[in-house]
């Protein structure tokens, strides 16, 4: 059966890396892929990471009600393009996003069956090292705001109808693997 997946926890928390073990494993599911105001990040990909626009855009995709969700998050926009979205779903897949907690109310909203997903860390001090380890090149008020942002993030924990500790990698997939698994045989 098709479902909305969405995905969120801290920065840091690797969601990423576990969401592109889902995308491995499960062909019928297709990642959407978020539109970011933000510069790319070393080794990042236009259309495989992001689509990477300038705020001007974004904002007309706004008010064109382009976008399915959208929030500012540290000082950059984010969003998820309406199109591909609602297109995965009429075709009857499954689709993930992976978005913070702003979007993810606004999803629920909309589309109340979607099924919300929160990977969190094993502790927020292993949280700010493995920010501080991923943006090297950020500027020390960034990681700063992410870190603290993080922090806000874990208290969101409740509004999610499954949280996934993400202590051990292999472990936090498997779990999260058969959570989805059991979802979409339904
Ligand atoms: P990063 O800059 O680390 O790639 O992402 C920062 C945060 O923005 C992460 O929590 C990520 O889940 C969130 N994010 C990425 N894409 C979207 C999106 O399309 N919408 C929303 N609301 N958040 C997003």
């Amino acid at each position: 059966m098709s479902k909305l997946f969405i995905i969120s926890g801290p920065s840091g928390a690797g969601k990423g890396t576990l969401v592109n073990m889902i995308m491995k494993n499960f062909n019928d599911i297709f990642l959407s892929i978020s539109m970011t105001t933000r510069q790319p990040r070393p080794g990042e990909q236009e259309g495989i990471n992001y689509y990477y626009i300038s705020v001007d855009e974004f904002k007309n995709r706004i008010s064109q009600d382009k976008m399915l969700e959208y929030a500012e998050y540290c000082g950059t926009y984010y969003g998820t393009p309406r199109e591909p979205a609602e297109n995965a779903l009429s075709n009857g897949n499954s689709m993930i996003l992976e978005i913070e907690v702003e979007g993810m109310r606004q999803v629920k909203a909309k589309m109340p069956d979607a099924v919300t997903i929160f990977i969190a860390p094993p502790s927020i001090d292993d949280l700010a090292r493995r920010i501080k380890k991923r943006n090297p090149d950020e500027l020390d008020s960034v990681i700063e705001k992410r870190i603290n942002r993080a922090k806000a993030e874990m208290e969101f924990t409740s509004e999610y109808d499954h949280i996934v500790v993400n202590d051990d990698l292999d472990e936090a997939y498997n779990e999260l693997a058969a959570l989805i698994a059991d979802y979409i045989k339904e």
